[in-house]
């Protein structure tokens, strides 16, 4: 038996599914470590993907967790989360896995897998960079290349329903459909399927600039008249609703979670 374990960052996406199916086919689920790291905001059907898929796969995902949500690490750290700068990820993923990490395997010890595939190649720079001295592998990076399709249709051969948030055109299954790092076109959708959720998100992001009595900071920003200005969830919801035409829906933005 192997005595290099093989780690997959599980988040509960198609990309990290398919990471875990492929190593676990390689090197033997006996051999294999599936690490969520819980952000104790994730949508309720991630959690029915992890337990279906860790049934499938016969291995126990490893589940953990820093004990505070995005918006309670924006209170710590004094500062809402964006594009640029999400404390977030930083605080409720990379840190806690890493803590995880340290103490229980040594740079020697293991292998780190990454759900970055084949046309995201430039996104891989980052994670060698922060992860080392341990190694890290982006095995859908590799050839045969696979997509989304590809995954899906493999999912449904297993008889395992997609997590939901793909049929409700979010990109990714990250933070129940949240994400600082997203733009205008991810949040109209937040907004149009689950008005309630971005509700909620949009009263945390007013009662964060009450508390930091700051009226310059907001998740997301926009340019008028070449100068950068804030835009809150509130106003972008209040502009949708008024079918205002400068909004940016194909700005969609990107999840970095683990690779910035
Ligand atoms: S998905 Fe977005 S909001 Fe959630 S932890 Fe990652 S960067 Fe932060």
């Amino acid at each position: 038996m192997s005595k290099v374990k093989h780690i997959i960052f599980y988040s509960g996406g198609l990309g990290s599914w398919m990471t875990a199916n492929k190593v676990i086919q390689k090197y033997g689920k006996e051999n294999v470590v599936l690490l969520f790291t819980d952000t104790l905001m994730e949508d309720e059907d991630l959690y029915r993907f992890l337990d279906e898929t860790e049934k499938d796969f016969g291995v126990d995902i490893t589940r953990i967790a820093d004990g505070r949500d995005v918006w309670e690490v924006f209170r710590d750290v004094r500062f809402i989360g964006n594009s640029r700068v999400a404390q977030c990820s930083h605080k409720l993923k990379q840190d806690k896995a890493a803590e995880w990490l340290e103490g229980n395997y040594a740079s020697n010890e293991c292998v780190l897998y990454l759900g970055i595939d084949w046309t995201e190649q430039h996104r891989k720079k980052s994670p060698i960079e922060n992860w080392s001295p341990y190694q890290v592998e982006f095995p859908l990076c590799e050839k045969p290349y696979i997509n989304k399709i590809d995954i899906i249709k493999e999912l449904e051969g297993r008889g395992i329903n997609i997590p939901r948030l793909y049929n409700m055109n979010f990109s990714h299954n990250n933070c129940g459909g949240f994400c600082v790092r997203g733009g205008q076109g991810h949040f109209v959708n937040l907004l149009k399927q689950m008005p309630e959720r971005y509700k909620y998100h949009e009263k945390k992001e007013q009662e964060m600039r009450s508390y930091l009595n700051r009226d310059d900071i907001s998740i997301l920003t926009r340019q008028r008249n070449g100068k950068k200005e804030p835009l809150t969830l509130k106003q972008l919801r209040e502009e949708y609703e008024s079918g205002s035409q400068q909004i940016d829906l194909f700005d969609i933005g990107g999840c970095g979670c683990f690779v910035s």
